[in-house]
């Protein structure tokens, strides 16, 4: 069954990341899932990876589009033509049986290496969850942020690092070797633009990666509930069965076993009424 987003959808974005086919996309209202692009991440990984870090719970099975392990391996060698998969793929249907991830290309997209290649590589929901908390841009501390400067003399453009532009330093252009001396509003403007820059990156990075902690915490808690009620589960079952065991084994009348003949004549007196 292909997988698909219920209405319970909140519009967190966490699938849309982790799928190797590309087929989440947000829709008017909530994200969807693009049946033609889903294989239900066989040939990648042994769960749903939109499943695994839903925080409530709404990417399901369409009960409505059943489909084989086959043509789901089918379309996601179509999807990657370049990727081997060999025989040995990852696959739901057969949890933890599979290989490591396929040698896909890294490349995933234009934008670079996508956090689904990421959870390939890693192959389980933990490390899915820790690789895509580690955004793969980073930018220069503030004193070493690169700053085009224009030479007067010259004309040529060329870079300085801000922790140069202090009040009354001397710069000289690498091309004429004209010098120049930074001023005080110079110092100023460019020093707060990028401390402020730099602030907001790095407010917005501590609140992306708190989210990304709660989703594991919550994707944790929730396997950890599942995980108790099956084994509360598979507990009941045993007993029950060991119960059925011992009445199978208790019924049996193994030969040479000594007869009750008082139940047995209980048992004709009750025949005998009812017959007459
Ligand atoms: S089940 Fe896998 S392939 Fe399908 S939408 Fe979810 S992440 Fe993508
Ligand atoms: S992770 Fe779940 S709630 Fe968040 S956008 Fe995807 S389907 Fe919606």
């Amino acid at each position: 069954m292909a997988t698909m987003i219920t209405s319970e959808c909140i519009n967190c974005g966490a699938c849309e990341p982790e799928c190797p086919n590309n087929a989440i996309t947000q829709a008017d209202e909530i994200y969807v899932i693009d049946p033609l692009l889903c294989t239900e991440c066989v040939g990648f990984h042994d769960y749903e990876a939109c499943a695994a870090v839903c925080p409530v719970d709404c990417c399901v099975t369409d009960p409505n589009n059943v489909e084989t392990e086959e043509a789901l391996i089918g379309r996601a060698r179509t999807i990657h033509a370049d990727t081997d998969f060999g025989d040995t793929f990852e696959s739901r249907f057969r949890e933890g049986e599979g290989s490591d991830a396929p040698a896909a290309p890294v490349e995933a997209t234009a934008a670079g290496p996508a956090p689904a290649a990421a959870a390939q590589a890693a192959g389980a929901p933990a490390a899915v969850f820790a690789d895509s908390s580690q955004p793969s841009i980073s930018i220069p501390a503030p004193d070493q942020w690169p700053v085009s400067l224009h030479c007067f003399a010259c004309d040529a453009v060329y870079e300085v690092e801000t922790g140069r532009l202090t009040i009354g330093n001397v710069l000289f252009c690498p091309h004429c070797f004209k010098s120049t001396v930074v001023k005080d509003d110079f110092n100023y403007a460019v020093r707060t633009t990028v401390q402020r820059f730099h602030d907001e990156w790095d407010r917005d990075l501590s609140a992306f990666r708190e989210r990304r902690q709660q989703e594991l915490q919550q994707f944790q808690e929730r396997r950890q509930k599942e995980l108790l009620a099956f084994e509360k589960n598979q507990r009941k079952r045993v007993d029950e069965f060991g119960k059925h065991m011992a009445r199978l084994t208790g019924d049996y009348q193994a030969p040479g076993k000594r007869i009750d003949k008082r139940a047995l004549l209980s048992w004709r007196s009750r025949a005998d009424n009812s017959a007459s």
